[in-house]
């Protein structure tokens, strides 16, 4: 079974549901989170007592809403006392920022941390295991470049789409999967570079895929239009629409 947890489902600045972040935990007993911004580290820790059980932490793209969470989940840690290494996988660069980030925050930090950090870049396209899972990458539309990552257990299929519209390479790599928590900033495609809740639904459809997660949503729409989203929610059955702190088992 795999077990996706929703750390966050919001945008950059929204104060209500936190950035959007996900903890995936596979039928293999390997855990992964997806991006880690500003207001990540304080939900997770909250929520996940353990300072080993966490494998991997994925980077969907550069903006803090996605990554600047990071300082403060590796110095958490080292105060835990975390003795497993953590492999952090991003696009090109991801090592630079993430060690800048933290140079940042925390100066002369890093030479203390008790546990190995292990960097990994990819580019989109690409392949990789990582302890059993099978990961694929998948460049989005958006304002700064954007991975999208599928995950794969063997036994199910999760999508995670960071930020940015889906191309057709995503529609192509993600066909019948069992989740894709995907970001839809508002209902249509007015705002570019962005995925919209009607696109989202379009992609669910070309492509088969059994549950739609949207986060992301821009935290005014999603206020005021609440009442048209929920006829959306209420019109197709494989959308969900969580909030922090909700689970799916796949
Ligand atoms: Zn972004
Ligand atoms: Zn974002």
């Amino acid at each position: 079974m795999m077990e996706v947890f929703f750390v966050g489902v919001g945008e950059a600045c929204d104060p209500k549901h936190g950035n959007t972040s996900i903890h995936v935990h596979a039928s293999n007993d390997v855990s992964l989170l997806c991006d880690c911004g500003f207001s990540v580290p304080h939900s997770y820790f909250a929520f996940f007592e353990d300072p080993d059980q966490l494998d991997m932490v994925w980077i969907s793209h550069f903006h803090g809403d996605h990554f600047f969470g990071m300082p403060l989940l590796l110095l958490r840690f080292w105060e835990m006392k975390r003795s497993k290494p953590l492999r952090i996988v991003g696009q090109r660069g991801v090592a630079d920022k993430v060690v800048a980030a933290m140079d940042l925050a925390y100066p002369n930090f890093r030479a203390r941390l008790c546990y190995d950090v292990r960097f990994e870049e990819v580019e989109s396209g690409a392949a990789r295991e990582f302890s059993g899972l099978s990961l694929q990458f998948m460049q989005t539309d958006h304002s700064q470049k954007n991975l999208g990552l599928l995950v794969d257990d063997g036994k199910k299929k999760l999508y995670y789409s960071g930020d940015g519209r889906p191309t057709d390479e995503v529609a192509g790599l993600i066909k019948n999967c069992n989740l894709a928590v995907h970001e839809a900033f508002r209902l249509d495609e007015e705002i570019h570079n962005h995925g919209s809740i009607t696109g989202c639904l379009e992609l669910a459809n070309d492509a088969g895929i059994k549950k739609l997660a949207l986060v992301h949503l821009e935290r005014n729409f999603r206020q005021q239009q609440a009442a048209d989203i929920d006829v959306l929610l209420k019109a197709h059955p494989q959308l969900m629409l969580p909030v922090s702190g909700d689970r799916i088992s796949l």
